[in-house]
C-alpha cells in the first residue's frame, strides 16, 4: 500500500499527505505523525534493500552531472524558500537512492568498501538517533567504553600485550595514516608541537612505491614535504612487495644527503595489487636504524580475523602503529577506521591542548575517559557502535567466514582467468588478498605479440569497456594503469553477498561489452 510496493506515491498514508515537517516531533502530540513518517522512510529503505540484493536490479542508473543538475522526473536538487510537504520529502528520499550507486549489490566490484550489513546499518541508525559526540565521557559514557573494548580486542589481534596499546577511531584510513606520521614526528621531536618545523632537522620518511597516496598527503599536510617521502622499490615480479634491501639503501642515501630518517610505513594489503610487505624484515631494519614502524593495514587488517590468512601479517606485532579500516574487508558501514598505537598514553601526550571549557580536570569521574583530547579533532562522530554491534552479532567466527569467502571468490576468479586465452593476468602468482588484476584482450589484439604496439591499444580497452559498463549499469569494476603497466582491471571482493555466479557474470559482461573493440 505504500512505497514499499513500488512505483507510485499516490497511495501514501493520508497522515503523511496532510502534514509538514513542523508537525513532527518535538511538537507535542506529534508522535503519531512522526511514527508514520519514519515508517514510510523505513519502507523506502527496505524496498531499496530488497532490490539491492536482487541480481536482476541494476547496480546504477548513470546520469551525467548536468542531467542530475537539470532535474529528472520531478527530482530536483534546488532548494527553495518555502517548506516542502512530507510527501515530497519521501519522494526525494526515494529518488536520492534511485539515482545513486548500489554499493551493496553483489555485482559491485568497484571499491574496497562494499556490501550492506543489516546489523551494521541498525548500528548506524541507533548512532544517529543518539546523536552525540565522542569527546567526553560525560556526554558519551557508553560509546567511550565501547571504544575501549573494541580497540583492545583489535590490539589483542595485533599481538600487543595488555600493558601496551592505545587507539582512536578516525574519519578514514587517510586520517589514521596522518596520525601515524604526526605521532612518529612527535616521538623524535616533541618540541615540534610548540616550535614548529623550523626547530627540527629535515625529515625523511619511507614507504613503498605501491603504498597508498595518503602517506604522501600526510607529508604535505604536516609540512614535511612530499619530496621527502622516499618511495622504496617493490618486487614487480612478485605482486609488488617492498624490497627490504631497497629500504636499507634508501635510508642510507637519505642520511648521506643530510636528511633525518624517522618513519617507515609498510603496507599490509596494497590498494591495487593487494600485496603484503614483508613486515618482519622491515621491522628488523626499523629496529636497527631506530625508526618508527607504521603498518598501513587499512585494507589487509581484516585478514587478522581469519586463522587461515593472518600469517600474511606476521610481524605486525612489532610495529609502533597500525591503520586498520573495518569499513573495508570487515564490511562495516562507512565510516569506520582505526589507528592503533603501541605506546600507551602517547596519543594524549602528542595531541592534548587541555581546552578548559571541555576537558575540566576537576570533574567528579575518572577523566582519563575524556578521550577527546587524544585527537586532532574536537567533535568526533561515533563510529564504534556499528562495529561493536556487528561483532556481537557475528562473533570472530562470523567475520572469519565472511572474509574467507571473499578470498575464495578471488581465488575462483583467478583460477578462471588462468585458463582463458581472452584474458591476461597481471600476476601469475595466486592472490594473497582479494585483489585480482587482469587485462581483457579483444579479438583484434589477441594475435598481436606482447610489446609497445599491443600495449598502446590495450591501454584504451579498459576505459572503453568501463564507459559502456556504466551506461548499462549491470555491474561495476575499476581500472587503472600502474608503473609501466597499461590500464588493467582490478577486481576486489569485500561483499559477502557476492557469489561465484556474480564472478561469472562479470567476465561475461566484459566479453559482451568488449569483444568487438
Ligand atoms: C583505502 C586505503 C587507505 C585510505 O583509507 P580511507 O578510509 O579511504 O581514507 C589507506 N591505505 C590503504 C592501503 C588503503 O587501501
Amino acid at each position: 500500500q505504500s512505497l514499499f510496493s513500488g512505483t507510485n506515491i499516490v497511495s501514501i498514508n493520508a497522515i503523511i499527505i496532510s502534514h509538514s515537517s513542523s508537525d513532527l516531533l518535538p511538537t507535542e502530540g506529534s508522535e503519531e505523525a512522526s511514527r508514520h513518517f519514519l515508517q514510510e522512510i523505513v519502507n523506502i529503505l527496505l524496498a531499496y534493500m530488497c532490490k539491492l540484493f536482487k541480481r536482476s536490479t541494476k547496480v546504477l542508473d548513470f546520469h551525467h552531472p548536468h542531467q542530475l543538475k537539470e532535474g529528472l522526473e520531478g527530482f530536483t536538487l534546488e532548494l527553495s524558500d518555502q517548506p516542502e510537504n512530507l510527501e515530497q520529502l519521501l519522494v526525494d528520499c526515494r529518488d536520492t537512492l534511485k539515482y545513486g550507486v548500489k554499493t551493496g549489490h553483489p555485482r559491485f566490484f568497484n571499491q574496497l568498501s562494499s556490501g550492506l550489513d543489516i546489523i551494521g546499518l541498525a548500528g548506524e541508525w541507533l548512532t544517529s538517533t543518539a546523536n552525540t559526540n565522542m569527546f567526553t565521557y560525560e556526554i558519551s559514557p557508553v560509546f567511550i567504553l565501547m571504544e575501549e573494548v573494541v580497540l583492545r580486542k583489535m590490539m589483542d589481534m595485533l599481538g600487543w600485550s595488555n600493558e601496551e596499546g592505545d587507539g582512536i577511531f578516525c574519519p578514514g584510513g587517510t586520517v589514521s595514516n596522518l596520525y601515524s606520521v604526526l605521532l612518529a614526528r612527535y616521538h623524535f621531536f616533541p618540541e615540534v608541537k610548540s616550535r614548529g618545523m623550523s626547530a627540527i632537522p629535515r625529515l625523511a620518511m619511507f614507504t613503498s612505491s605501491h603504498s597508498h597516496y595518503s602517506i604522501q598527503k600526510s607529508a604535505a599536510v604536516l609540512g614535511i614535504g612530499t619530496e621527502n617521502v622516499l618511495l622504496v622499490k617493490c618486487d614487480e615480479r612478485y605482486v609488488g612487495k617492498m624490497i627490504p634491501g631497497e629500504l636499507e639503501s634508501s635510508i642510507a642515501s637519505a642520511k648521506d644527503r643530510g636528511l633525518y630518517p624517522f618513519y617507515v610505513s609498510a603496507t599490509a594489503g596494497t590498494t591495487v595489487y593487494g600485496a603484503f610487505d614483508p613486515l618482519n624484515d622491515i621491522a628488523d631494519i626499523c629496529e636497527r636504524h631506530g625508526l618508527w614502524m607504521h603498518v598501513d593495514a587499512a585494507w589487509g587488517g581484516g585478514l587478522l580475523m581469519s586463522k587461515r590468512h593472518r600469517v600474511k601479517l606476521q610481524g605486525i606485532d612489532r610495529s609502533s602503529s597500525v591503520t586498520w579500516n573495518p569499513h573495508k574487508m570487515m564490511g562495516v558501514p562507512l565510516q569506520c577506521a582505526t589507528l592503533l598505537v603501541r605506546k600507551k598514553g602517547f596519543l594524549q601526550e602528542c595531541n592534548q591542548l587541555c581546552a578548559e571549557y571541555l576537558f575540566q580536570p576537576d570533574k567528579h569521574y575518572d577523566t582519563s575517559y575524556d578521550t577527546g583530547d587524544k585527537t586532532i579533532q574536537c567533535g568526533r562522530h561515533v563510529d564504534v557502535f556499528k562495529l561493536w554491534l556487528m561483532w556481537k552479532a557475528k562473533g570472530m567466527e562470523g567475520f572469519e567466514s565472511q572474509i574467507n569467502k571473499c578470498l575464495e571468490n578471488a581465488e575462483y576468479l583467478f583460477d578462471k582467468l588462468k585458463n582463458r586465452t581472452d584474458f591476461l593476468l597481471v600476476f601469475e602468482s595466486k592472490p594473497e588478498h582479494s585483489n585480482v588484476c587482469f587485462w581483457y584482450l579483444p579479438h583484434s589484439l589477441r594475435n598481436l605479440p606482447p610489446g609497445c604496439e599491443r600495449d598502446k591499444k590495450l591501454h584504451a580497452v579498459a576505459p572503453k569497456i568501463k564507459a559502456k559498463m556504466m551506461e548499462e549499469g549491470l555491474t561495476m569494476i575499476g581500472y587503472q594503469p600502474l608503473g609501466n603497466k597499461v590500464n588493467f582491471f582490478r577486481c576486489v571482493f569485500s561483499n559477502s553477498a557476492t557469489q561465484r555466479e556474480d564472478v561469472d557474470f562479470l567476465l561475461d559482461e566484459i566479453v559482451r561489452l568488449g569483444h568487438d573493440l
